[in-house]
């Protein structure tokens, strides 16, 4: 098994993400560590035009300065009828600077937006380094619909309008969100990724 107790550095200082990183990534062998608990205290910029893009540029940085493995995702919400916006810039649209008005304004956007034209899709890249600077890219998606108005209590970001099925994603309990989030299937894409370069 190659990695066997090698350090991973996680290219975020979420605590959600670093924990579900854990659980699916020790397995392997990883250690796995947030950037801060590496020491690293560096912002990258994500100038990227694509998810792909900007999580390659938050890896190749943080590769860059320590030589270890590390992982990077980026992700964000695709809107069909808004010609895929915010896509990349899901963090920051419209200059807004928390997630009630960001909600608010695709909600407003969409107010004459037909039932059937509201489909829309979570989207979140992974980008692998291994300590040889081996890179393994791999992508997620989950599908749904914007609602047309923000339901539920949990979650974050665009989770209150982004109907899946029935309920929104911020109606879904966390395990539920995370058997079928972007998120979880490029986790799961990337560990086939893994198993099938390990032999597993
Ligand atoms: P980042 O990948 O941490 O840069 O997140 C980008 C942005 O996409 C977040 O700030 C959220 O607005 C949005 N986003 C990404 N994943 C989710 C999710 O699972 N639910 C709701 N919003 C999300």
């Amino acid at each position: 098994m190659i990695g066997e107790h090698m350090k991973l550095i996680i290219a975020s200082n979420n605590k959600g993400k670093i924990r579900e990183y854990k659980q699916l990534l020790e397995p392997f062998g990883y250690d796995v560590v947030s950037q801060s608990e590496a020491g690293i205290n560096i912002e990258v910029e994500e100038t990227g035009t694509t998810f792909a893009e900007n999580s390659a540029l938050k890896a190749r940085a943080i590769y860059d300065i320590t030589k270890n493995a590390v992982l990077a995702d980026d992700s964000g919400l695709v809107v069909d009828a808004l010609n895929g916006e915010p896509g990349v810039y899901s963090a920051r649209y419209g200059g807004c600077d928390n997630d009630k008005d960001r909600v608010d304004l695709i909600l407003d956007k969409m107010k004459d937006v037909k039932d059937e034209d509201r489909t829309a899709h979570f989207v979140c890249t992974i980008h692998f380094i291994r300590e040889n600077g081996e890179e393994i890219a791999v992508e997620g998606r989950v599908y749904g619909k914007i609602g047309y108005s923000p339901i539920g209590e949990n979650g974050f970001g665009y989770d209150p309008i982004f109907m899946y099925n029935d309920k929104s994603f911020a109606q879904l309990s966390a395990e539920e969100k995370n058997s079928v989030s972007h998120r979880a299937n490029a986790l799961k894409a990337l560990t086939e990724k893994l198993r099938e370069q390990e032999g597993r």
